[in-house]
């Protein structure tokens, strides 16, 4: 391996840029040319190359985004765009590639893989819902940024003793929401993967509360289940209790990264460049039993992950 390129691809996380500088930097170290393919797999079919080196990345590790740009990118999931890619890759002196996105991504990595250009995975996402990995960079500034902003929600919900439904991001998974609803003391704690749509348990966990002398009623929505303005409406027709909602949106994934996604992101950064240039393909690197990875990324790819059903008991018992 002579020269390697990296790219960010999917949705944009915090530590991502953390990530994309410890990729530069460790192959340079370890006498490897690295060059930044801009906007994902888009920016590859588009030739939007770069060149880096060491100063390439200077004062990146505590900016939020990618500092890359990423895109999604429908042709390269077709064998024409992918093979297109990968010539791409070759004109280019590229035979090595470092992709950070999630299992969408990983898909795209395998491709290029099967395509003779060696090709590592890192978990970029903060859904956390890549299920090879306990840790995906962006998670934890993603549950950081929601729960502040659930705190001061949770201040004016007690002052004028509302219920309020707070929406956090994470798509089909719970994990943010789970993470959020326990860390800011949520009476309720709706998640994709556990969620009945029975209602009218809501409505009571609610009154009951209003009797044991509760002045809020905190209730924490996944995305994955959605629909909380119009839950609001009717928990508040059915409660009498005034019932707001507030969607967090796109400010949980802005952000300057947390340190413990810095350091993550860096250890992982550094990781794939290096098994990357000792002459590994098609894997992916992974956070497991306090330790770091790495995974054929088809068996990652088949890996199931679920909400730990225990961490779910113990957050609805202290929500009592
Ligand atoms: P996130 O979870 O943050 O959205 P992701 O990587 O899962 O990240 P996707 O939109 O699923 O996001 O995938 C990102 C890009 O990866 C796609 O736009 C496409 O270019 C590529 N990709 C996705 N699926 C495939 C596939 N089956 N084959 C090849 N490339 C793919």
């Amino acid at each position: 391996i002579k020269t390697i390129g990296v790219l960010t691809s999917g949705g944009d996380a915090p530590g991502m840029n953390a990530a994309i500088r410890a990729v530069v930097r460790k192959a340079i170290c370890n006498g490897v040319k690295v060059k930044g393919i801009k906007k994902g797999y888009q920016g590859l079919l588009n030739e939007e190359i770069i060149d880096m080196d060491a100063r390439s990345v200077s004062d990146t590790i505590q900016k939020g985004g990618t500092i890359l740009g990423t895109a999604r990118c429908l042709e390269f999931k077709t064998e024409a765009g992918q093979k297109k890619g990968a010539e791409i890759c070759r004109r280019h002196g590229i035979d090595g590639l470092v992709v950070i996105g999630g299992d969408g991504s990983y898909r795209g990595a395998q491709a290029m893989s099967r395509l003779g250009i060696n090709t590592i995975g890192l978990p970029g996402t903060i859904d956390l819902d890549i299920a090879c990995t306990e840790y995906t960079i962006g998670f934890d500034t993603a549950v950081n940024t929601a729960m502040q902003a659930i705190d001061k929600v949770r201040d004016t919900s007690s002052s004028h003793e509302r219920c309020s439904i707070i929406e956090v991001m994470g798509r089909n998974a719970g994990y943010i929401a789970l993470w959020c609803g326990v860390g800011t003391g949520a009476e309720d704690i709706l998640l994709p993967e556990k969620y009945d749509y029975d209602e009218q348990q809501l409505i009571n966990n609610i009154i009951n509360n209003r009797k044991k002398g509760k002045t809020h009623h905190l209730i924490i929505n996944a995305e994955g289940i959605g629909h909380s303005t119009s839950m609001a409406k009717r928990i508040e027709a059915a409660t009498g209790v005034e019932t707001r909602a507030t969607i967090l949106g796109y400010m949980q994934r802005g952000g300057s990264p947390t340190c413990l996604d810095r350091y993550y992101a860096s250890i992982m950064g550094a990781y794939a460049a290096d098994i990357l240039c000792a002459g590994s393909s098609n894997r992916v690197v992974a956070y497991k039993h306090g330790e770091f990875v790495d995974y054929d990324i088809e068996e990652a790819l088949a890996m199931q992950k679920e909400i730990p059903e225990y961490h779910y008991q113990v957050s609805k018992a202290l929500a009592t």
